[in-house]
C-alpha cells in the first residue's frame, strides 16, 4: 500500500509551473454554490460504528455540478458493505476521481464499475495504460487529466502536484470557501495545498485526506502544521495514512477546527 512506483514527474510538473493560465477562468469571484455534503465511506478508522475501518480512503462528494466518487478504497467487500450502510443514491454519481494508482484508493473501482459503468473515471494521464484499458472495457468513459482542470462549476482536480507518486487531488468550492481532499498526500500535503493556492483564488476552508505523514518526526509535523495555516488553511482532517502520532499533533495544533474524518463521517458544508 502506498508503495512509490517509478515515474516521470519532471516534464509535467515543469508544465504545470509554466500553465498556470489552464485555471485562469476559476480565478473569478467567489460564487458560492449551495450546500455541499462529504461521505467518508472508506477509512482507517470508522466514526460510526455501522461501517468498517480499514486500511484505504474513499469519499462521496455530493451537491456540486456532478456527484463524485473519490477513490474506491481497498477491498470491494468493505467498500460495499460501507456503501450499503450509508444508503446513498450510486446512481446520481456521474464522476469518479481516482488520487493515484495505488490499490488501497482504486481497490473498490472495478466491482462499482461493473455496476454503473455510465460514469467519467478522471485520473491523471500518468496511471498505467492498463488502468485506462479496463477503464473503457468496463464501458465508462476515461478522462486523463495533464494539468489543473475544472469538471464542472465549483470542481476542480489538481492534475498531478509533483514528487515520486502520480497523485491528485479535489477541490471543490462550499459557501464556506474551498474543500481540498486528498488520498494519500504522496507528493506533500504542503505541496497540493500550495498549488490550489497558486490556482484559485478563494480560501481554503478544509483540507481533509491521507497527508501522509506515518514516518515524519513531530518536528516536521509541526512545521507541515505551521505552512498549512501560512496558507490560510482554515481547518484540517488529517486521516488515512497520516498516522496516529501525526493526527494528535494536528489536533493539538488546529484545537476546535481541527475535523475527525473517519468511515462513515458525513461533513455537511452550507
Ligand atoms: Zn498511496
Ligand atoms: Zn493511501
Amino acid at each position: 500500500m502506498c508503495q512509490s512506483r517509478p515515474t516521470l514527474r519532471g516534464p509535467l510538473v515543469l508544465a504545470l509551473l509554466l500553465l498556470p493560465a489552464v485555471w485562469t477562468p476559476a480565478r473569478a469571484a467567489p460564487q458560492p454554490g449551495g450546500e455541499v455534503t462529504f461521505t467518508v465511506v472508506y477509512d482507517n478508522t470508522a466514526a460510526n460504528p455501522d461501517l468498517q475501518a480499514d486500511w484505504g480512503f474513499a469519499c462521496l462528494v455530493n451537491g456540486r455540478e456532478h456527484n463524485v466518487l473519490f477513490d474506491t478504497g481497498t477491498k470491494p467487500d468493505v467498500f460495499w458493505a460501507n456503501l450499503e450502510k450509508l444508503d446513498l443514491p450510486l446512481g446520481d454519481i456521474d464522476v469518479v476521481v481516482l488520487s493515484h494508482e495505488h490499490g488501497d484508493h482504486t481497490g473498490g473501482l472495478w466491482s462499482f464499475l461493473d455496476r454503473y459503468p455510465d460514469v467519467t473515471v478522471v485520473a491523471p494521464a500518468g496511471f498505467s495504460p492498463e488502468f485506462f484499458e479496463r477503464v473503457k472495457a468496463a464501458g465508462a468513459r476515461d478522462r486523463r487529466i495533464e494539468a489543473p482542470t475544472a469538471l464542472g462549476d465549483g470542481l476542480w482536480v489538481t492534475g498531478a502536484v509533483g514528487g515520486d507518486v502520480v497523485e491528485q487531488s479535489l477541490v471543490v468550492e462550499t459557501p464556506k470557501g474551498l474543500v481540498v481532499v486528498t488520498g494519500c498526500s504522496h507528493p506533500g500535503v504542503v505541496e497540493i495545498t500550495r498549488k490550489v493556492r497558486e490556482t484559485i483564488d478563494q480560501p481554503i476552508h478544509l483540507a481533509f485526506g491521507g497527508f501522509h505523514l506515518l514516518r515524519a518526526s513531530p518536528e516536521d509535523v509541526h512545521d507541515v502544521i505551521r505552512k498549512l495555516k501560512e496558507l490560510g488553511v482554515e481547518r484540517v482532517g488529517p486521516t488515512h495514512c497520516t498516522g496516529e502520532d501525526a493526527i494528535r499533533l494536528f489536533r493539538d495544533g488546529y484545537a476546535s477546527r481541527f475535523v475527525t474524518v473517519g468511515a462513515g463521517r458525513v461533513l455537511r458544508i452550507e
